[in-house]
């Protein structure tokens, strides 16, 4: 997911207020994009919204006599409404809208709101008010949302002097440039790759070729985006071009984020210095579950230890398949890893990946996601026609339970030139019981979208949609706590990728699959038995992949616990890659320059897996049988999902599964080999 600006390093919860609130704008309930705001009218919504903020604070640390809840909580939540919806609509703008000149203006709203967030963040007398608000008779999750708080403040620096506040507020303000500088080199440095002529294309699907027509020239031109970019690594038979695409793909914003980088990580050190931490990695860690970077750093260890075995036995049957092209083959390349492995689940598993994709046409998986979700947590979907959107490929959904309105989000799903090119969920507005709806956008780069291609989607690519929209599903059923502080995905950051990578488990299931994936041509439902070859095929390189996460979860951390001038992050990513994974580096690629989350996560890539650890936990609890019963997948709803950030995560899980977590559904997961019906 997308953590767009974090008020606060430490990501303080928002508010809530008396919806009494003035200056409440008109039409508060329609989508956020209703009038399509051109620039300036999108420069002054926002820069009206901190007006209000700004007026807000004043009226809060204005209050004379006891401080409650009512005239200091409930104020500084609408604070945080009105930041939470200016910083992402900011942030979303600046990945997404279509004209270049708007993304740049979003940015530089962006910089403003987050100055503003930091100013607060720093704010002495707002701390002060918050800390004195008598809680008698404060329910459980009001207490929380001020303790929380309070720790935010601290975290964020606000109880030291004011010159080192001074200091902290300058380097978060050229922070924030510094990493909008990273993702735009990102996003502009779209690299191509030009193939001589159609031959050198062998292997790769007949849609795919019938989708890159040669130029006037002859010549056709791939891009590093991912509908190229996959089918090239997994499909093609010319090495040599699997080759070029690599290269070109692992030096995306290099050499220009080289520098970028080093800055990130060289002013993040100085904060985490200012504010009392040995190095930003214990200062990130310090609010997440995990506590500490050094246990951080045992987490990633335990499971590299853990893949061992399993990740070299894959590597071998790689090599060894290999061995039949080239006898005296002594590595497998980097470039040859989705090759061989596409072949060796076609010869050892049976399984035929591009006999998979017809049954996966954008459109069906897209309805399949929806359905799938209707089924579990009982909600309905609702397409609105000619919504207002930022792109006319973009759709606009409402989520109904019953008849109510309970959530709005947006579908962005295909690449196009300047967008943001992973794939993320967006929050727009976060809800709040009773005052706003939750509003969120899918951003993705997935096949389709163009009138005459049907669409036809990877299996990877539906995992995508659905962990994608797990994220959403999250926002959607989280944002009705009656504080923004607590509300939508407001856990402890190491939490937020459970619930999505959970949600991933039912593309596992042949029944799942069956309710939507049908043949575009003829219309028969995929055949339960190449679920089943998929899935035995799917487990051969589980153990290199987790490998390669814990690479990349090693790489964030190293980049960040340690003093930046013993940092060189080319030599850090030959280091860890060759510690850690079986095929050799390959020298002359630079994957950390187009790697955004080393500035969205920074140290904490390792939330991926520490997640993953939880998912499979929570998983364990459902009944594999019966996948699409409504029984589990409600209590989860309700004991997990909606309760937001109103309790610690440890507990949320602590309460669906009715035990402490543990970490045996994990292990088992790695060690297992898949019977074919999970
Ligand atoms: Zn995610």
């Amino acid at each position: 997911m997308k953590l767009s600006i974090r008020f606060f390093a430490a990501a303080v919860a928002v508010l809530a207020f008396n919806f009494t609130m003035e200056g409440r704008p008109k039409n508060a309930d329609a989508p956020f994009w209703t009038e399509k705001p051109d620039t300036a009218t999108f420069t002054k919504r926002q820069e009206d919204r901190l007006a209000k903020v700004r007026a807000a604070v004043e009226r809060l640390t204005a209050v004379k006599g006891k401080r409650t809840v009512e005239n200091t909580l409930a104020v500084y939540d609408e604070v945080l409404t009105y930041l939470d919806a200016a910083s992402r609509e900011a942030g979303l703008m600046q990945e997404v809208h279509p004209d270049k000149t708007y993304r740049a203006q979003a940015e530089k709203l962006s910089q403003e709101i987050s100055a503003y967030a930091t100013e607060l963040s720093l704010n002495r007398a707002v701390y002060d008010a918050l800390v004195a608000i008598d809680l008698t008779g404060a329910d459980a999750e009001t207490r929380f949302y001020v303790e929380k708080t309070l720790l935010a403040f601290r975290l964020a620096g606000v109880d030291k002097d004011e010159e080192t506040r001074k200091k902290i507020k300058a380097l978060q303000d050229e922070l924030v440039l510094v990493g909008q500088e990273f993702a735009r080199n990102i996003r502009d440095d779209k690299r191509k790759v030009t193939v001589e002529n159609v031959a050198e294309l062998e292997g790769l699907p007949q849609d795919y070729i019938d989708n890159h027509k040669p130029g006037p020239d002859g010549k056709i031109v791939l891009t590093t985006d991912y509908p190229d970019y996959i089918p090239v690594i997994t499909y093609a038979k010319n090495e040599d071009l699997r080759k070029r695409m690599y290269m070109a793909y692992n030096n995306r914003a290099f050499p220009q984020n080289i520098a970028v980088l080093d800055r990130l990580a060289a002013k993040r050190y100085e904060v985490a210095n200012l504010l009392g931490f040995k190095t930003w990695a214990d200062y990130a860690t310090a609010d997440k579950m995990i506590k500490s970077a050094k246990n951080a750093s045992d987490f990633i260890t335990r499971i590299v230890d853990a893949s061992k075995d399993r990740a070299a036995r894959e590597y071998q049957e790689l090599l060894d398949r290999k061995r039949k092209d080239v006898p005296d083959a002594t590595a497998v390349n980097r470039w040859e890893n989705a090759y061989y492995a596409e072949i060796l689940r076609k010869e050892k598993y049976a399984f035929d990946s591009q006999k998979l994709r017809p049954y996966l046409t954008y459109d069906r998986v897209k309805q399949g996601v929806l359905d799938v979700s209707s089924k579990l947590f009982g909600v309905t979907f609702k397409r609105v026609e000619n919504a207002p959107v930022w792109h006319p490929s973009v759709e606009l959904w409402e989520m109904f339970e019953n008849d109510k309105m309970i959530g709005r989000f947006y579908l962005d799903m295909h690449p196009r030139e300047g967008k943001y090119n992973h794939a993320a969920e967006f929050t727009i507005h976060t809800g709040i019981a009773g005052k706003q709806i939750p509003e969120a956008t899918l951003v993705c780069n997935l096949p389709g979208g163009t009138a005459g291609d049907p669409g036809l989607m990877e299996y990877d690519d539906v995992v995508t949609f659905f962990h994608e929209f797990g994220h959403l599903l999250h926002e959607m059923f989280a944002g009705h706590r009656k504080w923004i502080g607590v509300s939508g995905i407001s856990t402890e950051w190491d939490f937020v990728e459970a619930p999505s990578q959970m949600l991933e488990e039912w593309t596992r299931d042949a029944k799942t699959l069956q309710s939507f994936a049908r043949h575009y041509k003829t219309n028969e439902p995929v055949p339960a038995e190449m679920v089943a070859q998929m899935n035995r095929a799917n487990d051969f390189g589980k153990g290199l992949a987790v490998r390669q996460q814990m690479a990349y979860a090693r790489l964030s951390l190293s980049i960040y616990d340690r003093e930046p001038s013993k940092v060189n992050t080319d030599v850090l990513v030959k280091q860890i890659y060759t510690d850690y994974s079986p095929f050799p580096y390959v020298e002359g690629t630079h994957m950390q320059t187009a790697f955004g989350h080393l500035d969205g996560y920074s140290a904490i890539y390792y939330t991926y897996m520490w997640s993953l650890v939880l998912a499979k936990d929570l998983f364990s609890n459902f009944d594999r049988a019966d996948l699409l019963s409504p029984k589990i997948s409600m209590r989860y709803r309700k004991a997990v999902l909606e309760q937001g950030g109103s309790k610690p995560a440890e507990k949320l899980v602590e309460d669906f599964l009715g035990r402490k977590t543990s970490f045996e559904a994990y292990q088992k997961w790695l060690n297992e080999s898949s019977t074919g019906n999970e």
